[in-house]
């Protein structure tokens, strides 16, 4: 049983290449980690089962990974990647929108933005279902 892995996370991509048909998005987030330039903040829309959140994820785990491939892929061999992969990283933050859209939710978030990254170079929230912030979005 300890070995168990749920099949949504265990089929999940967890590289940019395995992402099926949605190169011009993944090429796009390379091309932005390779030139270096990111933006604040990415808003990834679609129907639901396209790749979103997993695409969110990815792009987490490689722009704070320290050992980058030439095809800027994660190493999963770093000790950053080594804590996204085991659910326990201080920089990438995943919050569900659907069950945490209070006002007071936000107010941790933006307690929670303050603190800087521990390791990595950047801080990174990813707030999945984020059409369900109702009460709280101007908050937000
Ligand atoms: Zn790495």
């Amino acid at each position: 049983m300890e070995n168990f892995i749920v099949s949504a996370r265990k089929y999940r991509p967890d590289t940019f290449q395995t992402v099926v048909a949605q190169a011009s998005i993944t090429n796009t987030l390379k091309n932005a980690i390779k030139s270096s330039q990111l933006a604040h903040a990415y808003l990834f829309c679609g129907p639901r089962g396209v790749g979103k959140t997993t695409c969110a994820r990815i792009f987490a785990q490689t722009i704070n990974c320290t050992n980058l491939s030439p095809e800027i892929e994660a190493c999963n061999q770093c000790d950053s990647c080594k804590a996204f992969n085991t659910s326990r990283s201080f920089n990438i933050h995943e919050l569900d929108a659907a069950s945490n859209n209070s006002v007071d939710d936000i107010r941790n978030l933006t307690d929670q933005v303050r603190i800087p990254p521990q390791m990595g170079k950047y801080s990174v929230y990813i707030i999945d279902e984020v059409h369900a912030f109702i009460s709280g979005f101007n908050a937000f």
